[in-house]
């Protein structure tokens, strides 16, 4: 039998062999190489055009001017520049930020550093299927919201927010609206016109890019200001200064191009592997569903196995390669703060592993992690 199965694509997924292929052709000498910023040669223009031509397929894909797309290293750091470069750039405008309880660490840490610099902070909790309400945000509004940040699409659970009315609330009531899609990527549509989103960070690696890139989308409107968190150079038009990683951008870009091309083809592929193996497990008693199917995207399946415990069953799972909660929270023992926030019990919140699916999953993967919990689950009930 081959090597592991992979089924933890929501932590990371593999770069697609054609986005490798790419990213190749812009490092070494014979390729495209130089510094984007330069402007004295023929290679510093070019690579200048590799990465505007990256910009606009990201744009492309969100339905988004390329003039509107900010690189930096990851969803983690758009995030770190939409909370604190907003409210840190809007004092005037208000003081209040209101975000969940179920984001993902690199908003829910960087909120925590806003309220420690006397930013108020509103967290809300969401319903047992891992959503916040229109009429949530509604009744948290106040006069000073400056911010609204709320994610597409939940990476322990796959619960899908209802942007365009949560957009619609935030701006009824003033606030500029972030939303971290990092998980929404290829899976969900993600058009920043349609939704009327102002902020949204991207991340590379979540849809066959590479790590270590990411996009922040800032909407072209004069009262959207932002202060940089990153100086020197003065690149990006201020916002986010650095050399821009020619190899990592242009990855970005083609990932986020097949994303547009076969994102539904995916999602297809991904559904049926899904239910298989629900179907699969079917046979098995004491299994509950974390994730509200009805609400999420199908490459994550979020599970409780009564009566076992998660760090054993991982143990017992040995070749595959699975998350219990976040990858962040793999260290520690505590339960996941996103299944205890949306009520899970703690002690099914001890057994449960996040499954998550992607383009390189197949069936004879999900057959052998059927087997694997076939064979498993019981022993560790006795
Ligand atoms: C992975 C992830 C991030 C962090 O992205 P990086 O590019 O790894 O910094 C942020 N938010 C969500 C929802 C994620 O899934």
């Amino acid at each position: 039998m081959s090597a592991l199965v992979y089924l933890d694509y929501a932590a990371t997924t593999p770069v697609d062999p054609r986005v490798a292929e790419v990213m190749a052709r812009h490092l070494t000498l014979d390729g495209i190489f130089a510094n984007p910023a330069s402007r004295s040669h023929m290679l510093g223009w070019q690579a200048e055009q590799a990465v505007e031509s990256a910009r606009r397929q990201v744009a492309d894909l969100i339905g988004a001017d390329p003039r509107e797309i900010v690189w930096t290293s990851g969803a983690t750091e758009s995030d770190n520049l939409a909370l604190i470069g907003f409210m840190r750039a809007n004092r005037e405008r208000g003081r209040h930020l209101v975000t969940s309880t179920i984001e993902h660490k690199a908003v829910v840490d960087t909120a925590k550093a806003l309220e420690a610099e006397g930013f108020e902070v509103t967290w809300l909790t969401p319903g047992r299927d891992g959503r916040v309400t229109p009429d949530q945000l509604r009744d948290a509004m106040r006069d000073d919201t400056a911010l609204v940040s709320l994610m597409a699409v939940n990476n322990e659970l796959g619960a899908i927010h209802d942007l365009a009315a949560l957009a619609e609330v935030a701006h009824a009531g003033g606030a500029v609206f972030h939303v971290d899609a990092a998980q929404g990527v290829g899976r969900i549509p993600l058009d920043v016109r349609a939704l009327d989103i102002d902020l949204m960070s991207l991340s590379g690696h979540k849809a066959y890019g590479p790590k270590g890139v990411g996009v922040l989308y800032v909407k072209r409107s004069p009262d959207l200001r932002l202060e940089a968190l990153i100086h020197g150079g003065g690149h990006e038009r201020g916002m986010r200064s650095g050399t821009l990683p020619t190899h990592q951008i242009v990855g970005m870009g083609e990932a986020f191009a097949l994303a547009a091309a076969e994102g539904e083809a995916d999602q297809a592929h991904i559904t049926r592997l899904r239910d298989r193996l629900l179907d699969g497990l079917s046979g098995l008693d004491g299994i509950h569903c974390n994730t509200d199917p009805t609400v999420s995207v199908p490459n994550i399946l979020n599970l409780a196995f009564e009566g076992v415990d998660g760090e054993s069953l991982l143990m017992a799972l040995r070749e595959i390669a699975l998350s219990t909660g976040s990858a962040c929270n793999s260290a520690s023992v505590e339960p996941s703060y996103v299944l205890k926030e949306i009520g899970v019990p703690r002690r099914l919140a001890l057994a449960s592993l996040r499954f998550s699916f992607g383009r390189f999953t197949t069936d004879a993967d999900i057959d052998r992690a059927l087997d694997a919990l076939h064979h498993a689950l019981p022993g560790l009930r006795r």
